[in-house]
């Protein structure tokens, strides 16, 4: 492999030391083959000391210290990126290959973009971008367009660590594979699906981001349609990048808000002063740097449905909110009940069977109506098959490095998908907007609102 230089844009924010710096940790450990210079850069004036500590602390609660020394030479300079001079301070040293991180505030990886038109990049360079991409649908045109004259398409990667979660990879062997689901995997057996991320945490900080994008624009318009597409898609003929992302791509132009009425198909609401895990949590308005005029969601619902010959008529439901009661993150596929219950089997099964996949930690389960247990012998009750995750899961965002690095786009969102997500939730905001949905209150550290179908599932 020829060696590669990762240049991270925005090295002193929270993506780069949370998640980046902990991935890439992962990553050279478990590929020794690797050959990589690492370069941090961003506006605030650290020494590479410091930047070489951040490096190595991240590497530490990974406990992959070992990789550490691999990269220990890594250097960071002082940049703003918007400029095409400083970028080229960045960029015209480089020798060999070149993937550009942009760990960076949307506007200023926009930015970043612009300014990267009047610099020569070297051949082959590779241009990784965070989530969202754009803001509304023209915006996220423009912004491909804009990228497209910078590299070509396959060497843009639009990152959505979603589809580099186990689980959603998993659920390709889990969905193909089995005669058990792959048959009964449309609306014909399935009543509804739901795919639920609900966090504990609060607004961490993250006001100046966050206050913006809310719960809608953060999560469901990225990361939850990209879930909804794996489970929808066709099956592809091959997992090769562009089967899979034509597969996606078309189960995402397929889906529209349940009875394309933004009014009834989408909820919000915005949590209040509340407990969670003995901690007391201020009201949303009350967080540093939120603007309470805004009505920023802290939750959000909407309800698509996917209009193929697989799917019409099952609701998908899509639910993503902070400060609730308990982290759950995951996909939920509720099977319609049986259409004749032989008489003598006691009991009236709510469904036909649940199908369970936790986003993290990568669990999978089936609920099944049985009898023979503790109420009788043709009593029927639930009773639960558990698959439990393996001892180390695959990080995130080591998958989406590891594929970075190696130029495999097959994980990265394609450009027509980026604007697709878009137009299907720009009329929610647009109904949002003109007050036709109220904003509600959930209590932080409550399942969210009560009368919420998805709160009490
Ligand atoms: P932060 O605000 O924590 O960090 C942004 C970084 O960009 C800071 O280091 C900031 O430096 C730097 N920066 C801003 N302007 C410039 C400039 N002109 N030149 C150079 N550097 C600049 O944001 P996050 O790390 O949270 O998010 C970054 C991206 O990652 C966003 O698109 C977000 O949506 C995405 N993302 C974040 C996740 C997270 O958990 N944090 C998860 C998934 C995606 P300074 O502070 O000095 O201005």
């Amino acid at each position: 492999m020829t060696r590669t230089t990762l240049l991270i844009l925005g090295a002193s924010g929270d993506l780069t030391s949370r998640l980046l710096l902990p991935a890439l940790a992962q990553l050279l450990e478990r590929q020794p083959e690797l050959e990589l210079d690492l370069v941090g850069a961003g506006t605030d004036d650290w020494s590479t000391e410091r930047w070489r500590a951040v490096v190595r602390d991240a590497f530490e609660t990974m406990r992959r210290g070992s990789g550490a020394h691999r990269i220990a030479d890594t250097t960071y300079a002082r940049a703003d990126v918007t400029r095409a001079d400083d970028l080229r301070r960045l960029i015209e040293p480089v020798d060999g290959a070149l993937v550009v991180y942009f760990a960076l505030p949307p506007a200023v990886a926009e930015e970043a973009c612009e300014a990267m038109r009047d610099i020569e990049l070297p051949e082959e360079t590779v241009l990784a971008l965070e989530k969202p991409f754009g803001g509304d649908e023209d915006s996220a045109r423009r912004l491909n367009a804009l990228l497209q004259t910078l590299v070509p398409e396959e060497r843009i990667f639009r990152v959505d660590h979603f589809l580099g979660r186990a689980t959603l990879l998993k659920l390709l062997g889990v969905r193909f594979a089995n005669r058990a689901i792959e048959p009964v995997w449309s609306a014909e057996h399935v009543a509804s699906v739901l795919v639920r991320f609900d966090e504990t945490l609060g607004l961490e900080n993250r006001a100046r981001y966050y206050d913006h994008a809310g719960a809608m624009d953060d999560m469901l318009q990225s990361h939850l349609l990209q879930v909804l597409a794996v489970l929808a898609m066709e099956p592809p003929a091959t997992l090769d990048e562009r089967d899979l992302r034509d597969a996606k791509a078309q189960a995402l132009r397929a889906t529209r808000l349940w009875r394309d009425d933004p009014a009834t198909s989408s909820r919000r609401a915005r949590y209040t002063a509340g407990r969670i895990d003995g901690r007391e949590l201020p009201a949303y308005v009350d967080e540093p740097g939120v603007d309470a005029v805004r009505e920023t969601e802290t939750l959000a619902e909407i309800v698509c449905e996917v209009r193929t010959a697989r799917w019409a008529g099952v609701p998908f439901t899509l639910r993503s909110g902070k400060a609730l009661g308990e982290s759950r993150a995951e996909i939920v596929v509720t099977f319609a009940p049986v259409r004749h219950l032989p008489s003598g089997l006691s009991g009236t099964p709510r469904d036909g069977g649940i199908l369970r996949f936790g986003l993290g930690p990568e669990t999978m389960s089936l609920e099944l109506n049985v009898n023979g247990g503790e109420d009788g012998l043709f009593a029927l009750e639930r009773e639960t098959l558990r698959i439990e995750p393996g001892d180390e899961e695959l990080y995130a965002y080591t998958e989406v490095l590891g594929e970075i690095l190696e130029r495999d786009v097959t994980i990265s969102v394609r450009a027509d998908s980026a604007e697709r997500c878009w137009r299907i939730v720009e009329p929610v905001r647009r109904a949002w907007e003109r007050g036709e949905v109220p904003l509600e209150e959930y209590r932080a550290g409550s399942a969210g609102p009560q009368d919420w179908a998805s709160s009490q599932v």
